[in-house]
């Protein structure tokens, strides 16, 4: 193979010569500069969208750098489009053994001896403990089941050139019934000052939507967009579901909230359309807020699905989101999970979610704010909030709220059996606080597990795991 300076002091003469592209691509990944292979495979793929040597360089390319899902979902497109390509079923053996699925590994590794046998890779064929002519002396196994509709990209904002989108023609008339424009009476009257804490995140919103709607001048001149992705996560009660509402009460545009109940449809394919359908609404009435609870059930990590149908299902997602849909601009979309690793780790690429905000257990000023908002209109005797703030450090929003709900009924029991009006006093919260053992202690136990599989300078756990260091988060904290 001759080396790639000679190969690109070749394409500066001919920069659009197709052959002499790929062979520089394959060049560069040879000497492993995995850049500029991508962007030389990206230029192929450019002048030939279905071109499949440049797919199957990018798929190299995302394996190489650790991506095995975006590497599976390029090499099935190959297939899709040229099932007897035998690199193409060889890269998803490599993929499936890396990931631990030696069967499905060996499977593909059977069917490019079969087509090919000339082939060889010594280096897998030592993992998988077998040779080219055993694989072919294997009674020809049927060819692995070919994806069930074509596969869609879902990578890098690079591939999007050569991704089809199935629902671009049909007309469909289904519309999420969650859509709510501003001002309309049932779009709830929660906001943030219903919310303690999270400033961070709160600013986060009006950044990304409020203050560009109010301010388009200075955003333009600053050159800053609206919208975006936002991924909340953490543990269970601390309020990411009701910031989600109150995103609806507080942000100047329309805002969809999607039911995953809305979503999902028994029907092969109406999933991926009634997503897709989702986000059309939200770009037809842009600016607009996407909101997504538990988001992991849609977006779940690839390489734990074996199900066609849910792969194809966050294949779509990922595609919808992609910032280099420019329709997508003035689109914020807001993801909220309480199990981060199990998401697709394609959805932490630029253009997606590129912010990740971990909702902690509120601290102490927040759960002075949640305190205040939970005595608000409640028969309580009057208190200095110290000691309470003090007893409950560790506690979720959702035990601060259980902690006053509690004492209410205790109060409300007594005024019943001695007739008289009986207030909640700081005794009586800090009774039942006492009593109480935060409920996202078990979450902080599971989760240390996760955050070590996911070490990294980029990961996703980098705050959670500062907050789980941080001395002042007390044991009763964890
Ligand atoms: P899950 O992950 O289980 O869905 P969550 O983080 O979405 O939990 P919420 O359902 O929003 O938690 O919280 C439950 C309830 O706890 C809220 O409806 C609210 O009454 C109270 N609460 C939690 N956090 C806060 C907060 N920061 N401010 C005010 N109330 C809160």
């Amino acid at each position: 193979m001759p080396n790639s300076t000679a190969l690109r002091d070749a394409l500066t003469q001919s920069p659009n010569n197709l052959s002499l592209l790929l062979l520089y691509g394959r060049a560069c990944l040879e000497e492993l500069h995995l850049d500029e292979a991508r962007e030389v495979f990206s230029r192929a793929l450019e002048q030939d969208p279905d071109q499949t040597d440049a797919m199957l360089g990018i798929a190299r390319v995302l394996f190489m750098e650790g991506d095995t899902s975006g590497a599976a979902v390029r090499a099935e497109r190959v297939i899709f489009l040229e099932p007897t390509n035998a690199q193409a079923h060889l890269l998803l053996s490599r993929v499936y053994l890396s990931e631990g699925d030696r069967p499905k590994a060996i499977e593909h590794f059977d069917r490019a001896a079969q087509i090919d046998g000339t082939m060889s890779d010594p280096a897998l064929e030592r993992e998988l403990g077998r040779t080219v002519r055993d694989a072919r002396k294997t009674a020809p196994a049927p060819a692995p089941e070919p994806p069930s509709q074509e596969p869609q990209m879902a990578g890098g904002p690079d591939q999007d050139e050569f991704f089809e989108d199935p629902f671009d023609d049909p007309p469909y008339d289904w519309r999420p019934e969650t859509f709510y424009a501003p001002g309309d009476p049932e779009r709830g009257n929660v906001t943030f000052a219903d919310v303690g804490g999270m400033e961070e995140l709160k600013e986060e919103i009006r950044l990304k939507i409020t203050y560009p709607l109010q301010f388009p001048d200075l955003y333009k001149a600053y050159g800053r967009k609206t919208g975006g992705g936002i991924l909340i996560y953490g543990p269970p009660g601390c309020g990411k579901t009701l910031i989600l509402r109150a995103v609806a009460g507080e942000v100047p545009c329309n805002y969809l909230s999607v039911g995953l109940h809305e979503i999902f449809d028994p029907y092969f394919g109406s999933t991926e359309r009634n997503l897709h359908q989702i986000f059309e609404t939200a770009r037809a009435n842009a600016p607009c807020v996407l909101v997504f609870d538990d988001i992991d059930s849609l977006a779940m990590d690839r390489r734990q699905i074996r199900e066609s149908q849910m792969r194809n299902l966050v294949n779509q997602f990922l595609h919808e989101m992609d910032g280099i849909r420019s329709e997508n601009q003035r689109i914020l979309v807001i993801g909220a999970t309480n199990q981060p690793w199990a998401l697709d780790p394609a959805f932490r690429r630029p253009g997606r979610f590129d912010q990740a905000i971990f909702v902690a257990p509120p601290d102490a000023p927040a759960r002075a704010q949640i305190i205040e908002l939970l005595a608000k209109d409640k028969p309580i005797a009057e208190f200095d909030t110290t000691e309470l703030i003090e007893a409950t450090n560790g506690f979720s929003g959702a035990d601060l709220k259980w902690v006053f709900d509690r004492a209410a009924e205790l109060a409300l029991s007594a005024a019943i059996h001695t007739g008289q009006p009986v207030p909640i006093t700081l005794e009586l919260l800090l009774a039942v606080a006492k009593a109480h053992s935060p409920s996202t202690q078990e979450w902080f136990e599971g989760v240390r597990t996760h955050a070590q599989s996911q070490e990294g300078p980029n990961s996703i756990f980098n705050d959670m795991r500062k907050f789980l260091n941080a001395p002042s988060n007390t044991k009763k904290e964890r």
